[in-house]
């Protein structure tokens, strides 16, 4: 699991760094160009005075959320257009040189993605890349690799959250199901009648002449304890001895 921190940013600088509040509407992912870890990314990003800035730095140990998802950030070179409006920027950092802290910065970043995708209800089509809004070849080294590869990777970070939150039932968890099942079934169709008046009327008198005669004693806790499959057993039975002449 990706560690996820934040870093804020000092309200302050929200007018230079994030000053219109907007609801986000997708990702936009980028590559840093640098090779340096996410809280000196953020460190810089909040530091300085320009109208640069991003919401999250992902890097090989974590996710640095360092401005708020309900502001714009200044990331993607299209002014005012929609990808600084409505994007949550993401720098994926260690881009420049590579290597394994870029794989797992990426797969952290996939990670994070696929957790914001699920947070806000979006898809794999509400992840955009830099490129998208003003042609900037960004994020670079991702793309290098391939975009469709990355986009793989957040999907199937995605299908892993899915699975925890509907985990699939074993075949020996559904027969125990259906076991319960069948007896609580099996229980309603033949409760258990503890005294004669539990015993349904129209078996009632039968019931009391049995036990009257010592045929029907109830059991050790001094309960009638009789099923009802029993219980119908016995007047029939017992029917079927006065029908005889018997009783
Ligand atoms: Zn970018």
């Amino acid at each position: 699991m990706v560690t996820v921190t934040t870093q804020p940013c000092p309200e302050t600088k929200y007018n230079i760094k994030c000053p219109y509040v907007r609801t986000p509407r997708f990702v936009v992912v980028h590559n840093t160009g640098n090779d340096a870890p996410a809280k000196n990314e953020a460190a810089y990003m909040q530091r300085n005075d320009r109208e640069v800035s991003f919401h999250v730095a992902v890097d090989d140990r974590e996710a640095l959320q360092c401005l708020p998802f309900g502001r714009n950030a200044w990331a993607s070179g299209d002014g005012r257009g929609d990808g600084n409006m409505y994007g949550i920027h993401i720098e994926i950092c260690w881009s420049l040189s590579g290597g394994d802290r870029f794989a797992k910065a990426e797969r952290n970043a996939a990670e994070y993605i696929a957790g914001l995708l699920r947070q806000y209800g979006w898809g794999l089509a509400q992840v955009r890349k830099h490129q998208d809004f003003d042609g900037k070849y960004c994020p670079h080294r991702t793309m290098d690799l391939g975009w469709q590869r990355f986009l793989n990777m957040v999907k199937s970070e995605l299908d892993k959250l899915q699975k925890k939150e509907e985990p699939e039932l074993t075949q020996a968890q559904v027969k125990e199901i259906a076991k319960k099942e069948a007896a609580a079934e099996f229980a309603r169709q033949n409760p258990v009648y503890n005294t004669i008046d539990e015993v349904p009327d129209y078996w009632r008198e039968d019931v009391r002449w049995l036990m009257n005669r010592g045929i029907l004693r109830g059991n050790a806790n001094g309960k009638l304890g009789l099923s009802r499959s029993e219980c119908k057993a016995a007047v029939l039975v017992k029917r079927g001895l006065e029908k005889a002449g018997v009783a």
